[in-house]
C-alpha cells in the first residue's frame, strides 16, 4: 500500500474539495480501471445540447464517494447506534467504484448490444485487475462485498440505499454536478441540509421529518433536470445518431462487411464475445477515433451517420400531437424517396419509455422510498405527507418527438401539405 503521511485533497468544483483519509481509497483512484473513467463522460452526449457537459465519471465518482464519506462522518459524530461502524469501508469502496464499468456512451452502448453497466462494474471487481488487487488486501471476500452492494445483493439494507435509493450520494452528486456542468439554473438544491436530516434508523436511512422541505426541494430539482436536460430533444438526437451508428456497424459486421478499420475491442464487441480485457480498452477517445475512421468507409449510411455524429449535423424533430401510425409510414416513404434508409433516418423517440420516473413510493432493491421520521418514531413514506411529492410521484416525463433528416424537411416536407401539418402538431 501507498506510503500515507497525510490526508489527500482533490478540489471539486462541486464539493470543493474532497478528502481521502484512507490508503485504500487512494490506491483504487490510482488504478488503471478507475483512471479509465476519465474518457468517459459522465452525460454521454449532452455536450452537444450544453457544451459545458463535457465532465468525466471520473468525477462524478469522486464527488458520490464524497457525498457518502460526509454522510458516514455525520452519523458517526453523533454516534448513531443504529450506523453499523464496520460498514465504512465497504461503502466508501462500493460508492467510488459504482460507475467503473461504464463504457463509452453508456446508454446507447447497452441499447444496442445489451451491456450492462452494473453487470461490467461487478466483473471488473471481481475479476484479474488492479482494482480487484487492491480489494483483497482488505480481505479475500471483500471484492465479493463491494460486488455485492454495487449489484444490490448484499444482505444489509442500509449499506446499499446509502450508494442506490430514491435519496442517495450518487443521484446527490449527479444532479448538482449536471447542473453545475451544463450551466443550468434548477438543479441546485441544499445538499448540506439533506445530509444533516439524513438518519440511519432500525437497518434503514430515514429523514427527520424536519427535513421534508429540503428533499421536496431536491425531488423538484431532478424534476427539472429531467425534462431541461437528460430528455432535451436535441441530446436524444445526437443518441440516436450514437446507436444507429452502432447497429449500422453491427449489421454490417454480421453481414461479412469488410471495415477499412476496425479495432479489437470493438469487433470483440460485434462478435458478441467481449472480454473484460478488451472491455477495458472501450473508452470514448477510441469510439471517437473509429467514427473519425469510419467517415472514410465505403458504406454510404455508416460514413454519413459518423459525419454527422463528429460535425454536430443531428437529426431534426417534430412533436406531433399523436404518433398516428399512417403518417408515420408516410415519412418513412418520403424520407426513403429522397434517399435515406428509414431504418437509419426516421425515428419516433419517447424518454419515457426509459425506466426514470421522478419519484416512485414503492420498495425493490435500489429504488428504497423515501422515509420521514417522525417525532414519534413512526415511519411515514414521503408522498404521504407531501403535497408536492404526491403530485410528482409516479409520473414519467418527456414528450414523443419524431425524427428525421434536416435536409428532407427543407426540401421536400411542404411537398406533402398534410404530412407537414402533422409534423408540426397541427392535426
Ligand atoms: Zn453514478
Amino acid at each position: 500500500m501507498t506510503f500515507w503521511p497525510e490526508e489527500k485533497v482533490f478540489k471539486d468544483p462541486v464539493h470543493k474539495y474532497i478528502y481521502v483519509q484512507d490508503p485504500l481509497i487512494w490506491d483504487l483512484v490510482n488504478t488503471k480501471e478507475f483512471q479509465r473513467l476519465r474518457r468517459i463522460r459522465q452525460l454521454g452526449t449532452s455536450f452537444f445540447t450544453f457544451h459545458g457537459a463535457e465532465h468525466s465519471r471520473f468525477s462524478h465518482s469522486l464527488g458520490v464517494y464524497e457525498i457518502t464519506r460526509k454522510i458516514i462522518s455525520q452519523f458517526e459524530r453523533n454516534e448513531y447506534e443504529d450506523w453499523p461502524v464496520e460498514e465504512k469501508r465497504l461503502c466508501l469502496c462500493a460508492a467510488l467504484l459504482h460507475d467503473v464499468g461504464h463504457g463509452p456512451f453508456s446508454h446507447s452502448l447497452e441499447t444496442v448490444f445489451g451491456e450492462h453497466h452494473e453487470l461490467w462494474s461487478c466483473r471488473i471487481v471481481q475479476g484479474d485487475t488492479e482494482v480487484n488487487r487492491v480489494l483483497r488486501s482488505v480481505s479475500p471476500d471483500f471484492p465479493d462485498q463491494v460486488a455485492g452492494v454495487i449489484c444490490k445483493s448484499y444482505p444489509k439494507e442500509i449499506v446499499v440505499s446509502l450508494v442506490s435509493s430514491q435519496l442517495d450520494a450518487d443521484r446527490m452528486d449527479y444532479l448538482l454536478r449536471d447542473a453545475y456542468f451544463t450551466g443550468v439554473n434548477y438543479g441546485m438544491f441544499d445538499l448540506e441540509r439533506i445530509l444533516r436530516v439524513m438518519r440511519p434508523y432500525k437497518g434503514k436511512i430515514v429523514v427527520k421529518e424536519s427535513g421534508m422541505h429540503a428533499v421536496e426541494d431536491y425531488l423538484m430539482s431532478r424534476y427539472q433536470m429531467y425534462w431541461q436536460v437528460y430528455f432535451h430533444p436535441v441530446t436524444r438526437s445526437s443518441e440516436i445518431v450514437l446507436r444507429n451508428i452502432f447497429a449500422r456497424a453491427k449489421a454490417l459486421f454480421d453481414a461479412g462487411y469488410e471495415f477499412r478499420f476496425l479495432v479489437e475491442p470493438l469487433r470483440k464487441l460485434f462478435e458478441g464475445k467481449i472480454d473484460l480485457e478488451h472491455y477495458l480498452l472501450l473508452d470514448e477517445s477510441l469510439t471517437q477515433a473509429a467514427f473519425a475512421q469510419w467517415t472514410m468507409e465505403q458504406d454510404a449510411v455508416l460514413s454519413d451517420l459518423c459525419g454527422r455524429f463528429l460535425n454536430r449535423k443531428l437529426l431534426k424533430y417534430a412533436a406531433p400531437v399523436t404518433i398516428d401510425p399512417s403518417y408515420f409510414d408516410k415519412l418513412r416513404d418520403s424520407v426513403l424517396q429522397a434517399g435515406f434508409d428509414p431504418e437509419y433516418y426516421v425515428q419516433i423517440d419517447f424518454p419515457a419509455d426509459l425506466s426514470y420516473d421522478v419519484y416512485r413510493p414503492g420498495n425493490s432493491p435500489g429504488k428504497f422510498p423515501i422515509l420521514l421520521l417522525e417525532d414519534s418514531g413512526k415511519l411515514v413514506e414521503i408522498s404521504r405527507k407531501s403535497d408536492i411529492v404526491g403530485s410528482i410521484s409516479g409520473t414519467h416525463v418527456g414528450r414523443q418527438h419524431v425524427y428525421f433528416p434536416e435536409e428532407w424537411f427543407s426540401a421536400q416536407a411542404r411537398q406533402s401539405p398534410a404530412l407537414f401539418s402533422w409534423l408540426k402538431g397541427e392535426t
